[in-house]
């Protein structure tokens, strides 16, 4: 089923996003940690792709595993990085051999050595291609604070609007920790015009080395309490990783209350801490 068509019977959604594990590891590694989820019913699961690596191959094959096996519907991430017209349009093909009906169309990040941009050069470019495809609801990225490059949020609305006129159905949000940022984000949004689903990205973090990676990578912004607790148990991983679930079992809590269209959970491939999580929730979804 198309995410839009599940979002019009279910909103809020409340979605998981996994990893394909790299080439050396068994894929029967995700596989476990799917079976771990299964029984929390998401409405849909995404399965990132990676831009340059060797386990681009993995994301089709997982997300086929969710659909076809799990029966929950997938979501296969796909981005423009080193790929022709004709890959794209091969992994297309294979994505709906597979019944898989949603994609998430994303610029990806070009290699440190250059040459990443083949035949897309935008995000917009790869969606407007799917669109004319025409078999897929398509999704998209969106940064609530900005980019690490960028934070001009006017310039990432511009950018928005042209991944929705190219065919863009729904947003999903880069993570974000404050909530506020989030809504200010959301009231732009529609002051522009933009008002197809926009699910709320929410990563829970366990570490202060996790969350530095992540403020390196994202740009996101770290509430100052939820830093130097992370830092108060830096050597006590146990109590960190409940300061992190508590911290996202609130911040979900207030999304929901506040009325987003749903909420995409980064689960690291980690069951044990996304069951807890759901739990605490009084969750499963469906
Ligand atoms: P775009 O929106 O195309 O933006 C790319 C750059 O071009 C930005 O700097 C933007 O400001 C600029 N730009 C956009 N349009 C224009 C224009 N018309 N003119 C000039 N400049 C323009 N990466 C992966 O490799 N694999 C994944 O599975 C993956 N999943 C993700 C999931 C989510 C929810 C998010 C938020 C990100 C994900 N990423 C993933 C990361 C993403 O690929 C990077 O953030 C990438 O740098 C940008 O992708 P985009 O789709 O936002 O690109």
């Amino acid at each position: 089923m198309k995410i839009t068509q599940i979002f019009k019977e279910k909103k809020p959604l409340i979605s998981f996003e996994v990893f394909p594990p790299k080439p050396d590891y068994p894929i029967e590694t995700i596989y476990r940690t799917l079976d771990e989820l299964r029984d929390l019913a998401p409405h849909f699961i995404s399965v990132t792709y990676g831009a340059g690596g060797g386990n681009r191959r993995r994301t089709v094959e997982i997300a086929s595993r969710i659909k076809n096996e799990q029966k929950i519907e997938a979501l296969a991430h796909l981005t423009c990085i080193r790929h022709s017209r004709e890959e794209i349009d091969e992994i297309s093909r294979r994505l709906f051999a597979e019944g898989i009906e949603n994609i998430l169309a994303l610029r990806g990040d070009p290699p440190a050595e250059g040459q990443g941009i083949f035949d897309f050069t935008y995000a917009r470019d790869l969606i407007l291609h799917l669109r004319r495809l025409g078999a897929f609801c398509i999704g998209a990225a969106a940064y609530p604070e900005g980019r690490p490059d960028t934070t001009d949020i006017a310039v990432e609305i511009r950018h928005m609007q042209e991944k929705v006129a190219a065919g863009a159905d729904f947003f999903i949000t880069q993570l974000a920790f404050i909530n506020d940022h989030v809504y200010d984000f959301l009231d732009q949004l529609v002051k522009k015009g933009i008002s197809c689903p926009v699910f709320i990205g929410v990563m829970p973090v366990y570490n202060t080395r996790q969350i530095r990676r992540i403020t390196e990578l994202s740009g996101a912004k770290i509430p100052r309490e939820l830093n130097s607790l992370l830092e108060k148990y830096v050597d006590s991983p146990a109590d960190a990783e409940k300061v992190g679930i508590d911290f996202a079992v609130k911040q979900i809590a207030d999304l929901l209350a506040h009325g987003v269209d749903g909420i995409h959970l980064y689960t690291m491939n980690r069951a044990r801490q996304t069951r807890e999580i759901l739990r605490r929730l009084g969750k499963p979804v469906s």
